[in-house]
């Protein structure tokens, strides 16, 4: 998290845990040994298992794999199941942007990660849930929705940049 330029690392270095955020009380157990961490619903992992889960479900799913970038060309494509994912992944990702919103109020969200590469579907759909997990949606703006440029290495860039004492 960022704000005012500089990077949010709060009182004892642990801030912007974003990942372990409980939006599902009691729910999926995350590595972190807590259960219900936004991490496990909106992730590439999550979309992996989410993806699984609707070839169980539906016959008719595409043999596309169930890998997060199949499930993404598979909705490009128009198949219905996998649109059905993208929408039911991009809520997940909704909710915990909606719940960082009413914490912090950020001008921008940037999605990274290995859920960001090509995308927009996802990044769209994210902007259209936002507003129904929103407090007062009518009459605030809600964060502008954006990816990652650096995609699946956006982290790890960051993280070379901790020691730059403008970052401090
Ligand atoms: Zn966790």
């Amino acid at each position: 998290m960022v704000a005012g330029g500089r990077l949010l690392r709060g009182a004892h270095g642990f801030a912007g845990e974003i990942g372990h955020v409980v939006v599902d009380h009691g729910g999926r157990t995350c590595a972190c040994g807590r259960q219900g961490c936004w991490e496990q619903y909106a992730s590439g992992t999550a979309l992996r298992r989410l993806a699984r889960e609707a070839r169980e479900r539906d016959a008719a799913w595409p043999d596309s794999g169930d890998d997060a970038v199949d499930v993404r060309r598979a909705a490009e494509d128009g198949d219905v199941s996998a649109l059905r994912v993208i929408g039911e992944f991009s809520d997940w990702i909704a909710l915990g942007v909606a719940t960082l919103a009413h914490v912090v109020d950020p001008q921008v969200v940037v999605i990274g990660g290995g859920v960001a590469h090509r995308a927009e579907l996802v990044r769209s759909a994210v902007e259209r849930h936002l507003g129904e997990h929103l407090y007062a949606s009518h009459v605030r703006n809600p964060p502008q929705v954006l990816l990652a440029r650096f995609g699946e290495d956006a982290g790890a860039i960051g993280a070379a940049f901790l020691d730059r004492e403008d970052m401090r």
